[in-house]
């Protein structure tokens, strides 16, 4: 349920529907808008008369049942689109953001590199894994903390604000020290305590569809998060396991523009896991784009070919380079505009290339 309060509601009436519906044992979310503030209610069991009590209290305009499951990811409890800052850069509102960097953190020389590389092309913030989810215990999963060090060095370096993936809710505390966004892979999208913890510490959480997760489960997921007081939850398409086996995965576009509909939170699509092919980053980012997407997450590497993981669907920094001028071309056609960090840092101090791993 969503209550809407009048416009001229005073404090006081705000509180006195939070205290009535603790009382029912309810828990009240309060949606601050410029003109006025909507109370998102959340609890097992919402009595079949509460609309009605909602609506005789004082400064009450309107109080209205959601029917969808999930509440506080619905576009009726915060009308307009949820903008979530990231060290100054807004994601979602008008602007687009680019995310972009390798699938993981391999080595200083590496990391650094290609965020200097992605920035130099009008990247928005650096992606990049220090814990990786792999399918075999074989192979390459991630360096772990010393990752994260790397990671902060690219950020120091050049001022891009980190995305990285926490796996485990143990890890949240040490992970939430270096990165900028967590981002919940989409095997932990359905781990509930690790999204709890991730809730708990505030910061900007980009949370990816799970392989085979239904829309509504996806938002569910993002409830969990919201529920903790964090509404700093930015939605991550990826592409969906189908019957098709021609690409990795079936990019879910349909799913962009629904969840800006049903949703005001920021919506980024990632075509690298979404298709898995290198050479079809390029059109489904701008399609994504063009179907409402708030960014695109971009995998890249200095050299594919050798990449420790999924270098067949990274970009080279030439096609990256290539990359970015269609994004702009259309962003600017749907009256949107890029947001690069290219004015975080005035000089970068240059990078000399010491290589520790
Ligand atoms: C990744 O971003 O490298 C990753 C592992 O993505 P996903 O969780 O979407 O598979
Ligand atoms: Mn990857």
């Amino acid at each position: 349920m969503i209550v809407v309060m009048r416009s001229n509601a005073t404090e006081e009436s705000i509180q006195t529907v939070l205290t009535r519906l603790s009382d029912h044992k309810l828990t009240g979310h309060i949606s601050q808008g410029e003109e006025r503030t909507i109370i998102g209610v959340v609890g097992a069991a919402i009595p079949p008369t509460l609309c009605e009590e909602m609506e005789r209290m004082e400064g009450v305009q309107q109080a209205l049942r959601i029917t969808r499951p999930y509440k506080l990811a619905a576009r009726e409890f915060h009308p307009l689109d949820t903008v979530v800052m990231v060290r100054g850069i807004p994601v979602g509102g008008k602007g687009c953001v680019v995310m972009a960097g390798p699938c993981a953190v391999e080595s200083e020389q590496q990391i650094v590199e290609t965020a200097r590389s992605v920035k130099a092309a009008g990247a928005t913030m650096l992606r990049g894994g220090a814990f990786k989810p792999r399918s075999s215990p074989y192979t390459f999963r991630g360096l772990g903390e010393i990752g994260l060090q790397l990671l902060a060095l690219a950020r120091e370096e050049t001022g891009l604000p980190i995305v990285t993936e926490v796996m485990t809710p143990t890890d949240v505390e040490l992970v939430a020290r270096y990165a900028d966004v967590l981002q919940i892979g989409a095997r932990n999208m359905q781990n509930y305590q690790l999204l709890e913890e991730v809730g708990r510490s505030g910061l900007p959480v980009m949370l990816k569809r799970g392989l085979s997760a239904t829309f509504e489960e996806w938002l569910l997921s993002a409830e969990y998060i919201i529920a903790q007081n964090n509404p700093n939850v930015i939605l991550c398409e990826r592409g969906i396991r189908t019957f098709e086996t021609a690409t990795r995965n079936t990019m879910d576009i349909n799913a962009i523009a629904l969840a800006k509909r049903r949703t005001h939170l920021p919506v980024i699509s990632d075509p690298s896991h979404g298709t898995g092919k290198w050479y079809l980053v390029v059109p489904l980012a701008l399609a994504s784009l063009a179907a409402g997407a708030d960014g695109v997450i971009i995998e890249v590497h200095p050299d594919p070919d050798r990449a420790q993981s999924d270098g067949g669907q990274s970009l080279t920094f030439e096609n990256f380079d290539r990359l970015m001028p269609q994004i702009n071309a259309v962003a600017s056609a749907i009256g949107r505009s890029l947001i690069t960090s290219s004015n975080l840092i005035e000089k970068p101090v240059p990078y000399n290339g010491r290589e520790v791993i």
